[in-house]
């Protein structure tokens, strides 16, 4: 495994990280053996909110880092609905609560919402000295967005912005990227696999990630991984229902990709032009 510094946290975190939407949805044993797994692997960066099955995927979390809870950069998210300065404190608790834990390595707002950023804030920044969270930061938020927030906290507050990112969702590269680079946040490529709709072998981009993983003795998914990852400041958190995804994809951050092997991916899944408003999921 690669570890990385994490933005302007003094903590150094897996370029390969784990992430669990939908988890509820798995079978409960075979989730929890691969985020167990994922562990022995050193994929300790774990991601979830308390969106994610209405609570039940941070419970299930909680139990498979039960006795590890060292290891992880444990990740949780606040819903803009949520993120008043009282209600964000209640829901960083309650989080804390379903996780079995006293603290978070991050807690981030889920995406800009309605309620003033400046209680959203002044909340994080108010669980950070009560040591409930070790940092705070955003996630889908568009330069405009992050520019209202770094005006709020000032400069070195927020350690990332999470965001879409993938082989066919390159949209962050074309401002939010280097927004986050010069200002030393961490960028989290959220659905790095494309949340299940990864290039088939026959599409024209699907057969360049098989011939580059050919030549590797990887896998075309092991690829992809390690292309949004390619530059120092990104961390990718991807999502695996059982242990056999989560062995695969721990082994990208083993794969070293040529200059030219980049240059043939980012030819074949070009980044178009900026979209007007930063794609989600
Ligand atoms: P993803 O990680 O790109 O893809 C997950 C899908 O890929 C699942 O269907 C999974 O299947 C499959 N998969 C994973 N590894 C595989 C492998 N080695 N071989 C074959 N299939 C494999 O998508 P994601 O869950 O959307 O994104 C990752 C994480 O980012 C989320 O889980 C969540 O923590 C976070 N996220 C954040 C936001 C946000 O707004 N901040 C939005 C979306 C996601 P199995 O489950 O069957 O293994």
């Amino acid at each position: 495994m690669e570890w990385r510094a994490f933005g302007p946290t003094k903590r150094e975190v897996p370029v390969i990280g784990q992430g669990t939407w939908h988890l509820e949805e798995d079978d409960r044993d075979a989730a929890i053996a691969a985020l167990r797994l994922g562990l022995d692997l050193q994929m300790t960066h774990i991601d979830t909110a308390e969106m994610y099955g209405d609570g039940v995927v941070e419970e299930i979390v909680g139990e498979a880092i039960t006795g590890r809870r060292d290891e992880v950069f444990l990740v949780s998210k606040v819903l803009p609905q949520n993120a008043t300065r009282q209600g964000t404190i209640e829901a960083c608790e309650a989080s804390l609560e379903r996780l079995g834990t006293d603290r978070l390595d991050g807690y981030l707002l889920h995406w800009p919402g309605e309620h003033p950023l400046q209680d959203t804030i002044e909340a994080f920044e108010a669980l950070q000295r009560d040591g409930k969270i070790l940092s705070w930061g955003v996630s889908n938020f568009d330069v405009s967005d992050l520019d209202a927030a770094a005006r709020i906290a000032g400069e070195g507050r927020m350690a990332c912005n999470q965001v879409l990112e993938n082989v066919q969702q390159r949209a962050i590269e074309h401002a939010v990227l280097p927004w986050c680079e010069k200002h030393r946040l961490a960028v989290v490529a959220y659905s790095p696999l494309g949340s299940g709709r990864f290039p088939g072998p026959r599409t024209k981009g699907g057969r360049v990630l098989g011939e580059i993983a050919q030549a590797h003795g990887a896998t075309p998914r092991q690829v992809a991984l390690r292309f949004v990852v390619r530059r120092p400041s990104v961390f990718a958190i991807v999502k695996a229902g059982n242990p056999e995804h989560t062995a695969e994809n721990a082994a990208a951050a083993d794969l070293e990709l040529s200059a030219a092997e980049i240059a043939r991916i980012e030819k074949v899944f070009p980044l178009g032009r900026r979209p007007r408003t930063l794609p989600t999921l």
